[in-house]
């Protein structure tokens, strides 16, 4: 019998066109020759893997509810083959009418025409890695650019017709102040986004920013100062009328991310790409984290799945329970799988980590800032 759940598309772009210090995403540094083969062969590639999954019919005739290009940066690849790509999808599978339809972007990969190009191959939201407002937060991250292709790019996305437009920021930067963060905020406040996530730096072993760290080449993260800063977040965002609907991602009333919903609401999701991952029909599954392999494996007509785990029923209550507890709303308690799990969470609820109404039970702001420790506890 076909899932009832809904699902979404989602495609790794892995290209960027240099490594940001913080970022252990899998990809290739495009920008030289040698990248152009690389290109199409991930083209051909991705091509290839979505025929086969539509041949396997692993996700069905469900209509996607929505369909998204993340990396990587998408932008890296000329706006002409996003438009190709996301043809492909359309081609192999039914899509709702009103899906939504994301591209993320680096500011300073896009000009106008590319812009006007996406939004016209039928791309509904577009969401900028803008990271600061602040142009002395980029060196220590390695984020390339400026603050001005920001505030560039945001007026070019909405002239071509995009009304959807997200932006990122992190925070907890290497000597940035509280100061400087709100500064951020109000300043991106005023590009009138429809929807913000806000990151809290975190350091991921293997990276040039882990490394710089331990060198003491830039500063630690302050904990207590991130705290602050979450918390000067919140109430400028919520004065502005952004709704916090998950505990990095604000959003103007119907402006909440559809396709990322599906993972917080025990959504299906079918990942392509290098490195994607996807869970369908109670199945997870990732593919391989390398372009070669990738490559290599779809001309063999395989599938590039190196991953695969079956889960009971009671591990996908458990996984919808776990993700469910990030959105704001939380889970209703009715989902809570079974009385082993009600004694752990009357237990976090006296530790102040968690609360519950009469029908939910949600994180608490103290349960936000430790949501991995509180969901460690409940299993
Ligand atoms: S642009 Fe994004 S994906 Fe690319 S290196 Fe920087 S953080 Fe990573």
């Amino acid at each position: 019998m076909q899932s009832r759940r809904d699902i979404g598309i989602y495609l790794h772009i892995p290209f960027c066109r240099q490594r940001c210090h913080f970022c252990a995403f899998y990809l290739e540094v495009a920008g030289t020759d040698r990248s152009m083969d690389r290109l199409d062969a991930f083209h051909l590639a991705l091509a290839q893997e979505i025929e086969l999954h539509r041949r396997q019919d692993s996700i069905g005739s469900r209509p996607l509810q929505s369909i998204y290009f993340g990396g990587g940066t998408p932008t890296a690849l000329p706006a002409t083959r996003l438009a190709l790509l996301l043809e492909l999808v359309r081609t192999a599978w039914p899509i709702q009418a009103s899906a939504e339809i994301t591209v993320e972007a680096h500011p300073s990969t896009v000009t106008p025409a590319d812009l006007k190009v996406l939004a016209d191959a039928g791309f509904s939201r577009i969401s900028f890695g803008a990271e600061s407002m602040n142009e002395q937060d980029f060196a220590p991250i390695g984020r390339p650019g400026r603050v001005q292709d920001t505030e560039t790019a945001v007026e070019a996305a909405r002239a071509a017709g995009f009304v959807n437009i997200s932006l990122d920021l992190m925070y907890g930067l290497p000597g940035q102040s509280l100061e400087s963060w709100t500064h951020t905020v109000r300043a991106l406040l005023l590009l009138r986004p429809s929807h913000i996530s806000c990151y809290a730096l975190t350091i991921e072993s293997g990276t040039k920013l882990s490394r710089n760290m331990a060198l003491n080449l830039v500063p630690r993260i302050d904990e207590a100062l991130q705290v602050a800063m979450e918390s000067a977040a919140e109430s400028l965002l919520s004065e502005a009328g952004f709704i916090r609907y998950e505990i990095s991602n604000y959003a103007k009333p119907g402006f909440a991310c559809r396709h990322n919903l599906l993972y917080w609401t025990d959504g299906d999701y079918l990942g392509l790409g290098p490195s994607a991952q996807s869970y369908v029909n109670g199945v997870r599954f990732g593919n391989v984290a390398d372009l070669t392999a990738y490559v290599d494996m779809l001309a063999e007509h395989r599938l590039p799945v190196t991953e695969r785990t079956d889960l009971s029923d009671l591990e996908q209550q458990q996984d919808a329970l776990i993700f469910g507890l990030r959105l704001l709303l939380g889970v209703p308690l009715n989902r809570v799988p079974n009385p082993e799990q009600h004694s752990k969470i009357h237990t976090l609820i006296e530790q102040g980590l968690l609360e519950s109404t009469t029908d939910r039970i949600r994180l608490t702001p103290l349960g936000r800032r430790y949501a991995d420790t509180v969901a460690g506890k409940l299993f």
